[in-house]
């Protein structure tokens, strides 16, 4: 799969290539939009991750201009945590998915390969477990045939659980990446937005809970079909 990687941080950049080509990924590298527009155009990738601040044409000026000229490569945004209007942007400009920095190199070799999947089957910004769905871009939060209100915070929770199904999410690392910033470890912060996120997801007769506690580790979301 070959992939075209539009990023101006050298750092990240060097790492997301390395990772993608230990993954199998034909990577190539780009610092620039202008430039990055130029070769979408005009040579064939499979997919694009592209970086929202960059020197030249910013990231959702590039996603705009391939849209318009119905280059209809999957692209995965790079967002800095406090994007989320640049994301929504992205996500109605036809971005597939986003990630936000810092991100594991592993999940985005996962994402990838899920967006060009499904590049002419589901709908963008979809994620699913079972009867759940949760689109991204309208926020709108699903269990079967029934709407489900969630705060801001219970939404990037199970955001960040959908995103790896049965992968443990240690209370520490959903801390870091819902709520961004050092809290006291001994906060049961996550705990109680886990049990909110249960009650509003589970009804009483669901034979088991969709959010599992994996004793003295963390929490993640049971596979189902
Ligand atoms: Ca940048």
């Amino acid at each position: 799969m070959r992939v075209l990687v539009v990023e101006d941080e050298r750092k990240i950049a060097s790492f997301v290539r390395q990772g993608l080509e230990e993954q199998g990924f034909d990577v190539e590298v780009c610092g620039n939009g202008t430039e990055a527009f130029e070769r979408a155009t005009t040579r064939p990738y499979d997919a694009l991750v592209l970086d929202i601040m960059l020197p030249g044409r910013d990231g959702l000026s590039v996603l705009r201009g391939l849209r318009e000229r119905k280059v209809a490569v999957p692209v995965i945004l790079l967002t800095a945590r406090s994007e989320l209007n640049e994301r929504l942007d992205g996500l109605n400009l036809g971005a597939d998915d986003y990630m936000t920095k810092p991100f594991f190199v592993e999940e985005l070799a996962a994402r990838l390969q899920a967006v060009v999947r499904r590049a002419s089957g589901e709908p963008a910004g979809l994620l699913r477990a079972g009867d759940l769905t949760v689109n991204l871009l309208t926020r709108q939060v699903r269990r079967g045939d029934r709407d489900v209100e969630l705060t801001a915070r219970e939404f990037s929770l199970l955001e960040r659980l959908l995103r790896t199904p049965g992968r443990v999410h240690t209370r520490t690392q959903l801390l870091e990446h819902v709520w961004g910033y050092d809290f006291d470890p001994e906060t049961n912060l996550v705990d109680v937005n886990i049990r909110r996120l249960r009650r509003k997801l589970d009804d009483d007769t669901a034979p088991a809970p969709l959010i599992e506690t994996v004793r003295g580790v963390g929490y993640r979301i049971r596979q189902v079909g």
